[in-house]
């Protein structure tokens, strides 16, 4: 099933992430950002250009196709998009929390040099 890339424009913010207030993180240890609707995370993957060259897979210490990530997230295969990374990286929900993004893969990513990936 190849799909026509979608042709996209540039859209340099990014769509801020919802966190719990201070007040109530005051009280528990949980997680501090409520993370993005399924819509609202189409939309942001919607911002990538879907580069050909993939500098942002470049910018990934173990290769992960962070664009084609973000291209399955787009469509609204988040179990592709899930699978896509599982396959360089079996522990995704600790490297998510570690990795410094800012300049590993979205240091390189295009959309971030005009604005903020
Ligand atoms: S560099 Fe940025 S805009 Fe280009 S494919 Fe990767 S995530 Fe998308």
């Amino acid at each position: 099933m190849d799909e026509k890339p979608k042709k996209r424009t540039l859209r340099p913010d990014r769509i801020p992430v919802a966190e719990r207030s201070p007040l109530e993180r005051v009280e528990d240890f949980r997680e501090v950002p409520l993370g993005y609707t399924l819509d609202q995370a189409r939309d942001e993957a919607d911002r990538c250009l879907n580069c050909k060259k993939r500098p942002c897979k470049r910018g990934c210490p173990v290769g992960i196709d962070c664009g084609g990530f973000v291209d399955r997230v787009s469509k609204g295969d988040i179990k592709g998009a899930v699978k896509l990374v599982k396959e360089k990286n079996l522990l995704p929900a600790i490297t998510g929390r570690v990795c410094p993004q800012a300049e590993q893969c979205e240091g390189p990513c295009l959309v971030g040099k005009k604005g903020t990936s």
